[in-house]
């Protein structure tokens, strides 16, 4: 079979273009014992894979030139050789950027479309919301009546961060780079207060204005000086998780800032870094609780859905653009 395949041609420096990818065809073999055969049907974009564009050594491993980038699928099984899998069947999985492709099933998990559309296993029931979940609720150990900030609020996982601090009872303002998605913030995702970062002239004023008792919990998906802003503000006792640093993904320097350790440290601040992958096996806890508040309406969720395969790289640059509203992904 003859399929199509985006691959990194080179390695930006900076902000990436769609010169760095490539289109091609190629010719699938034929499935072996184990495996099946995958039609891509929603593609997710994630901020992480513009670390894996640089050659640097990370907690994944680099895209190579010349092969296809990869990243979190879900794909309906169109031809089987694997027991328990069944043409029409949908799955997710780590898949290259192809729109068929041979996959072992043992990478693969099948999803139940009578919980959730498909695309929000890559999302809210997936990768996305299983960090919202884990680094607020292990991480920062929200309480009632707490003072929560988040930046990257209008995105796949601080919208859903911003809404579980809510179902514990917490204050939550959130950060992001619209008037409409300060909006939508409020007006759909039950945020308290929420902040222009593009528009406000002193970050770091307007946290103090509206966080009067100061800073408990600050999920950190930015960096740079809108967290330099959120983090003078913190409280004696405060817990900050950093899930995502993006306002750095593209720059070509080590950054210079504020020197934040004594103010941790007198504050008796917690500030821990984590990566998803390190909750795997508490996963099952993660989406079955993400499921039922869901199911409950008591979180809700949008997408930014890109339409065509190869509209896949344009659509992960337009991550660093702000294009995307909530989760952004691609259908074929
Ligand atoms: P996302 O928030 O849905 O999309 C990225 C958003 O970042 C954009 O919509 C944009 O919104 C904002 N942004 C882009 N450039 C910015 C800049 N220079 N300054 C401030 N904001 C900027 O992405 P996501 O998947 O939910 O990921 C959010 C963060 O979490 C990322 O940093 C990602 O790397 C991280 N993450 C970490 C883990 C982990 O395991 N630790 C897992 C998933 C994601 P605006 O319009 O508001 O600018």
């Amino acid at each position: 079979m003859n399929t199509r395949q985006i691959v990194l041609s080179s390695r930006p420096k900076g902000i990436p273009t769609i010169d760095n990818f490539a289109f091609e065809n190629i010719e699938l073999p034929e499935i072996k014992e184990g495996e099946v055969l995958l039609e891509g049907m929603y593609y997710s974009v994630d901020p992480y894979m513009r670390g894996r564009m640089n050659d640097a050594k990370s907690y994944v491993p680099s895209f190579e030139i010349g092969n296809p980038l990869e990243g979190s699928v879900v794909a309906k099984v169109i031809a089987s050789k694997a027991t328990g899998f069944a043409i029409d069947d949908l799955v997710t999985g780590r898949l290259p950027w192809r729109m068929q492709s041979i996959a072992s099933v043992k990478g693969l998990q099948k999803i139940d479309v009578d919980i959730a559309p498909p695309s929000y296993y890559l999302s809210i029931l997936g990768m996305t919301g299983l960090t919202a979940y884990f680094g607020l609720l292990d991480i920062c150990k929200p309480k009632a009546g707490e003072t929560v900030v988040v930046s990257g609020a209008a995105g796949a996982v601080g919208m859903v961060v911003g809404q579980i601090a809510k179902i514990k009872g917490c204050r939550v303002i959130g950060i992001a780079g619209s008037d409409e998605k300060l909006k939508l913030l409020k007006d759909e995702f039950g945020f308290d207060e929420a902040i222009n970062y593009k528009t406000m002239p002193d970050i770091k004023k307007a946290i103090a204005d509206y966080c009067p008792n100061g800073v408990d919990i600050y999920f950190d998906n930015v960096g740079g000086p809108i967290s330099d802003a959120v983090i003078s503000n913190i409280n004696f006792h405060a817990r900050i998780a950093l899930c995502g640093q993006i306002s750095l993904y593209n720059g070509t320097e080590i950054p210079m800032g504020p020197r934040l350790q004594p103010m941790l440290l007198t504050r008796s601040v917690l500030m821990q870094g984590f990566i998803i992958g390190n909750y795997q096996s508490r996963f099952p806890e993660g989406m079955h609780q993400l499921a039922q508040w869901l199911q409950q309406g008591k979180l809700k969720f949008t997408e930014t859905i890109i339409h065509g395969f190869d509209q896949l790289p344009a659509a992960l640059l337009g991550l660093f653009n702000g294009e995307n509203t909530g989760k952004m992904v691609v259908k074929i």
